[in-house]
């Protein structure tokens, strides 16, 4: 990623983070007034956002941080991303409890943004580079349904012992070629 790129998405990202607290406050949801910049994680290829606490009570403070692989969505699906990460630095939402799954359900009842605990990468079209990060591909034969695996796991190495989830049907494994 080249550096005009990444000053392009970080500028975008601002924008975002912006237009985000301002949609969350007006529902009522108030993110950590820590938050002030969005962070480009260059090295995260699974992950696409975080949100890191520092320093304990009473005074924490939180940033946040999108993977650069996120740099090829829309704005409404970057929008998402940092809304997730923002609701994680209200007060204790570091995980995805009652609290954090009652605010992401308040966004989507009341922005109209769907927040969920996982993304999909397939759901918004990062299924390529998901799948870039895996070395093997398991496939089933009859209905097609795809796992992938990072490790030569049980499965990877004598598919002929497992059968498909969905569908019962034989598996076959391909190496990814990550090239
Ligand atoms: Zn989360
Ligand atoms: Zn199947």
């Amino acid at each position: 990623m080249g550096t005009e790129e990444m000053d392009t998405f970080k500028d975008r990202l601002q924008k975002i983070l912006r237009e985000a607290i301002t949609e969350l406050n007006s529902i009522g949801v108030y993110p950590s007034k820590t938050v002030t910049q969005v962070n480009v994680n260059t090295r995260a290829r699974r992950r696409l956002g975080a949100c890191r606490q520092t320093g304990g009570k009473p005074d924490p403070s939180y940033t946040i941080e999108v993977s650069s692989i996120c740099r090829s969505l829309g704005d409404d699906d970057l929008k998402k991303i940092v809304i997730h990460e923002l609701l994680h630095s209200c007060p204790a939402c570091m995980n995805h409890g009652s609290r954090w799954k009652t605010y992401a359900r308040k966004v989507e009842s009341e922005l109209g943004y769907h927040i969920g605990a996982t993304v999909d990468y397939n759901d918004i079209g990062l299924g390529n580079e998901a799948e870039r990060n895996y070395r093997y591909r398991i496939t089933c034969v009859d209905c097609g349904k795809k796992m992938l695996r990072m490790r030569k796991c049980k499965v990877v190495v004598h598919p002929d012992l497992y059968r498909c989830s969905a569908c019962g049907g034989m598996l076959q494994v391909d190496e990814i070629n990550n090239n």
